[in-house]
């Protein structure tokens, strides 16, 4: 398609797009008065307008039922996780009970390690990317130290070439083939959250399966923004948290997946709740564990309804529009930002360097060469909220349930004169 920098071709693209009336359906902050435009639905993202309602029926029933609220009311407490699980299984491509919605996300990697690494004398290495995020490597840290390993001889860092921004596929697969024997554990970020690189999830997951390791993810800048088929690409497990491309408020509660192969085998081991037991015989109060037929087994505590409450009324928004949908704007969406930063690129000396590679969801992570945090600053204070990555990178995520065409043009222009002076 031929795109042009100027407002009225943004404002055709908008009146074209069959998914424009969804921006009504988030609140957008102010600055100086105006909706601002958001670049950072990749850290969290906006609040959708129903969110309210599903939060204050909680409320509404917490008031008037009290503790019959767990088994009475519209939506029960008790099981109100499982309303979660055919929606977002839909996002993850997973089946439903390879699905729950529990705890936090780093939280879940913990847990889900205590299921998955199961280092042995010969088989022990755990392969991710290096400058993972940092709770991912805090967390894989201190399970090795736990298992009393030496996380310097133990945790294999696949680095990018000397000079690129991103990883090559074929280096992954090398680095798989090479630990071999000695690898028990592939975790990786799915989509990177600094170049926003979308890695080759299904190749790398076959590549570690048949190297004999376990292969999990994390999908905290996957879920809602790329095509996810965990289930066929036959992933042993991954997590991601709720509140980037999900949508579902602050440190909220975060999905799991775990494939069904691992769902009924006893010799895995778990941390267990009273939550994950049969929710049949939950109530009698029994010594025994009874797993749940399903990734519910892996639930510890009773839920967190306040915190699942968001979560399902943004599901209700991605059952409405649909990953396919979703991915079809982001991809011309973030194809005009490009456009766009180039065009600008070409009218003024400094010069943007996009350091996200073809492979890519929604981010564009943009190094502005001859510019400094002025820049920055001078972008927020005129309503266009990223964030900033030392030296002088911006993260910019153009949303697709939210942003419109429009607000590309419109950065665009705030840029250019946060670089001319007005
Ligand atoms: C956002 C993010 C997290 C955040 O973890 P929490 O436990 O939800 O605080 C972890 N890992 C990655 C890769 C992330 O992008």
């Amino acid at each position: 398609m031929q795109f042009e920098n100027t407002l009225v071709f943004a404002q055709q693209m908008d009146a074209k797009d069959p998914l424009r009336s969804y921006r009504d359906e988030f609140h957008f902050p102010k600055v100086k008065g105006k909706e601002v435009i958001y670049f950072t639905g990749n850290s969290l993202g906006l609040q959708p307008k129903r969110t309210q309602k599903f939060v204050d029926s909680v409320m509404t029933d917490w008031k008037e039922l009290a503790v019959e609220g767990h088994f009475q009311g519209e939506k029960p407490w008790w099981d109100y996780h499982e309303r979660l699980a055919a929606p977002l299984a839909r996002v993850v491509g997973a089946k439903t009970r390879e699905v729950t919605v529990m705890n936090t996300l780093t939280v879940n990697l913990h847990l889900l390690m205590v299921s998955f690494y199961r280092p042995t004398q010969k088989r022990y290495k755990i392969i991710c990317e290096e400058k993972a995020f940092p709770s991912d490597q805090y967390m894989l840290q201190s399970q090795l130290r736990f298992h009393g390993l030496d996380p310097k001889e133990a945790l294999i860092e696949i680095k990018k070439r000397e000079g690129e921004h991103f990883w090559r596929t074929e280096d992954i697969l090398a680095k798989i083939e090479e630990v071999g024997d000695a690898l028990a554990l592939v975790l990786i970020g799915g989509v990177n959250y600094y170049n926003g690189q979308v890695l080759a999830m299904e190749s790398i997951t076959k590549a570690g399966k048949s190297a004999g390791a376990v292969v999990g993810w994390d999908l905290a800048h996957a879920a809602g923004n790329v095509h996810l088929d965990l289930h066929k690409w036959d992933v042993d497990f991954a997590s991601w948290c709720s509140y980037k491309y999900m949508n579902s408020g602050p440190g909220n509660a975060s999905g799991v997946f775990i494939n069904e192969r691992h769902l009924n085998n006893k010799d895995l081991p778990r941390f267990e709740g009273w939550w994950g037991t049969k929710k049949e015989t939950r109530f009698l109060m029994k010594p025994e564990f009874e797993p749940m037929d399903s990734a519910d087994a892996w639930q510890i505590s009773n839920v967190p309804v306040l915190s699942v409450a968001p979560y399902l009324a943004s599901l209700e928004l991605f059952d409405e529009v649909g990953m396919e949908a979703l991915i079809a704007k982001r991809k011309i969406l973030t194809a005009y930002l490009e456009f766009v930063l180039h065009a600008i690129d070409a009218e003024v000396d400094s010069s943007f360097e996009i350091i996200t590679p073809e492979e890519r969801g929604c981010q564009l992570s943009v190094f502005l060469h001859g510019e400094g945090r002025a820049l920055f600053d001078y972008l927020m204070e005129n309503g266009v909220i990223t964030d900033w990555r030392e030296p002088n990178v911006i993260r910019l995520a153009p949303a697709p349930f939210y942003c419109s065409f429009e607000d590309m043009y419109r950065f665009g222009q705030i840029l250019k004169q946060g670089i001319l002076g007005d």
